[in-house]
């Protein structure tokens, strides 16, 4: 884990640029997630709606203002460095462009040769020069769907690609925020946690092994989720529509790292298992290739489900019997 204390910030920064690269292999599906976050939404952010942070300049291809050479002025500046201190975002998996004779995987732009500039380059150029590089969603922490055994571009997340020990110019390890997509609330708070390191007034961001900011991946879905108290008592359902636990439709959550069931999805509303739908364990590092066939029950489920079905079969009815007496008002002389 990496719990670090930072060196103290030497004056805190007044002006931040948030650089968002979609040119990694993607459906742009975080970009669109995250308007839809509320704690902190984007335009809170942007619009200078928190006070103690680095004034923003938001700077995503999907919803800048600046398109085309305007959009790529500010990469080409921060790719050499003067653009002043900027949070990197990548959203996507980084193809391997190594492993074909001719070609390109990915790209953003053209350089002066008139030739596609890959997305690998412009990771290479911007990230030595980035205060903090954040990954969007699982494609650019882990690899996510597109580096599913058998696809042809060997993609990879970026501690992958960068090296897990990689460091930005600030010290900060590559933060990772899985997700597919990524939940609009977790990265956006994300993003506040670093704006407030960069202003000296929050501590180095704690992040596990696998680089997941702690506070929001240290428990499993199966711990915040509405139906845990379903499971507890054994009640399974095979039934889509049902409020009961849905682990024998196919639901990973005991064994997965993320606080969807909990937060819910959209300003609270919603989370995957919370409104019926199985969780098939996108935030993980072992998306998706572990988890397939979804929809199946997942195979170490049969034999905990089984363990709590003896147990929880009988609480239910002790639970029913004593709700039952509870139901009655106290003989009273
Ligand atoms: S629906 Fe999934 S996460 Fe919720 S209690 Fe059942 S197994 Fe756990
Ligand atoms: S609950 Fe499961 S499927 Fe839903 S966002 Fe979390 S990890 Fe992904």
């Amino acid at each position: 884990m990496h719990t670090e204390r930072p060196a103290p910030v030497a004056s805190p920064i007044p002006e931040m640029h948030v650089l968002w690269i979609t040119a990694g292999l993607s459906c742009d599906g975080d970009t669109i997630s995250i308007t839809a976050a509320t704690q902190p939404s984007l335009e809170d952010l942007v619009l200078g709606g928190i006070p103690g942070i680095p004034k923003v300049h938001f700077l995503n291809p999907v919803l800048a203002y600046e398109n085309g050479d305007e959009f790529m002025r500010f990469m080409h500046l921060a790719a050499a460095d003067e653009l002043g201190p900027f949070l990197l975002v990548i959203e996507g998996s980084i193809p391997n462009e190594n492993n074909k004779p001719e070609g390109y995987w990915a790209a953003l732009g053209r350089g002066e040769d008139g030739q596609p500039v890959t997305t690998c380059h412009w990771i290479d150029r911007l990230a030595p020069h980035a205060w903090a590089v954040v990954t969007a969603g699982t494609c650019s922490a882990y690899g996510g769907i597109h580096a599913m055994a058998g696809n042809s571009t060997g993609c990879m997340g970026l501690p992958d690609y960068l090296g897990w020990d990689w460091r930005s110019k600030a010290g900060i390890p590559i933060v990772c925020v899985p997700g597919c997509p990524v939940h609009p609330d977790n990265f956006m708070e994300v993003l506040l946690y670093l704006l407030r390191m960069a202003a000296g007034t929050a501590p180095m961001i704690p992040l596990d092994e696998m680089l997941r900011p702690t506070w929001l991946f240290g428990a499993t879905v199966h711990e915040g989720c509405d139906r845990a108290g379903y499971y507890e008592q054994a009640d399974f359902t095979q039934e889509y529509g049902s409020p009961k636990c849905i682990v024998k439709l196919g639901c990973w959550g005991p064994v997965v790292q993320c606080n969807v069931g909990k937060r819910g999805w959209m300003n609270g509303i919603g989370g995957c298992p919370n409104v019926g739908g199985v969780c098939i364990g996108c935030t993980m590092p072992g998306f998706p290739d572990k988890f397939m066939p979804f929809m199946n029950e997942p195979p170490g489920a049969k034999l905990s489900t089984n363990a709590v079905s003896m147990y929880g079969r009988t609480v239910r009815a002790l639970r029913r019997f004593t709700r039952d007496s509870l139901n009655r008002e106290p003989e009273r002389s």
